[in-house]
């Protein structure tokens, strides 16, 4: 099966007063469908750049993006573009336009015109889908970060996207919030088989990842399996970034010389590591 993110030698460059800032720099990335990639870097190293360019927010200023096949600088396809690759973003109340949470998530079907009984058993689905269906009658601004945020997520699933973009969709959430909300995007991906492309801050939010991705000047600079990304504690916290707890720990131990493999990232691991 084809690639459903294809990234080929993007550039991407801010201007600003003739001021010129690249924020991409040659950028090279494939995701297969039904992918779980989480992307991590530093503040700064390029991150909703590259969401706003998958999303054909904005377009490469140099080299092309291909969604589905469909190239994001080929403005005809723009609305496909975003139907197949969908995207969340940080402030649930920015994304919110409805005073009814039913209505909200039905915005989204009608820009794409579809029919009003289809549009309904939509809106009922994917509010079902991120467990928000007893708020249905709701309004939007009496309901938690968590929850708001679910209703963004409905709002995106209710156009039947091959593909989600989130960009740090947990960054002003409570814990409790983040794990919804984490829940929720494991689910989509595993259940429904959407690819998901995560953004995050939160490390321990990439150790289920499929692959990890790590951004710094715009370029990526680090991919792997979560084990092959996370044993580089050294190079990863001269990027700034923090590794999961676990890791930590491992990298801790190991350098007063305990026995133990360098590999580990959840609790479960190191208890089996220690008490083998
Ligand atoms: P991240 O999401 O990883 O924190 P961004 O993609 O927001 O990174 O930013 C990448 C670079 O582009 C940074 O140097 C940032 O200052 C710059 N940048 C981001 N948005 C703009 C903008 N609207 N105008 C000019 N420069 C920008
Ligand atoms: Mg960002």
């Amino acid at each position: 099966m084809n690639d459903i993110v294809k990234i080929d030698n993007i550039s991407f460059e801010y201007s600003q007063e003739n001021i010129q800032s690249k924020a991409l720099d040659e950028l090279n990335l494939d995701i297969k469908r039904g992918e779980f990639v989480v992307i991590i870097g530093h503040n700064g190293s390029g991150k909703s750049t590259l969401s706003k360019n998958l999303n054909a927010i904005l377009k490469p200023t140099k080299g092309n993006i291909l969604i589905n096949d469909m190239n994001t600088k080929d403005d005809s396809k723009l609305w496909n573009i975003r139907q197949s690759a969908g995207m969340v973003f940080q402030n649930p109340d920015n994304q919110i336009v409805a005073t009814v949470v039913e209505e909200d998530v039905a915005f989204g079907p009608e820009n794409l015109g579809i029919q009003p009984d289809e549009i309904k058993k939509r809106v009922e689905e994917s509010l079902k889908s991120v467990g928000m269906y007893e708020f249905k009658d709701k309004a939007p601004h009496l309901l938690s970060g968590g929850q708001k945020q679910r209703v963004a997520i409905a709002g995106i699933i209710a156009m039947k996207p091959e593909c989600i973009i989130f960009d740090e969709p947990t960054a002003m959430l409570d814990p409790s919030g983040r794990r919804e909300v984490m829940n929720t995007i494991k689910r989509l991906n595993q259940e429904e088989n959407i690819t998901i492309i995560h953004i995050t801050h939160f490390m321990e939010e990439a150790v289920d990842a499929d692959r990890i991705v790590v951004m710094e000047k715009g370029k990526i600079v680090l991919q792997g399996k979560p084990k092959e990304v996370f044993i580089h504690v050294d190079k990863l916290k001269k990027l700034g970034l923090d590794v999961p707890f676990m890791t930590e720990l491992t990298y801790e131990l190991r350098k007063e010389g305990i026995d133990m493999r360098s590999d580990i990232l959840t609790v479960d691991e190191m208890v089996m590591n220690l008490c083998r």
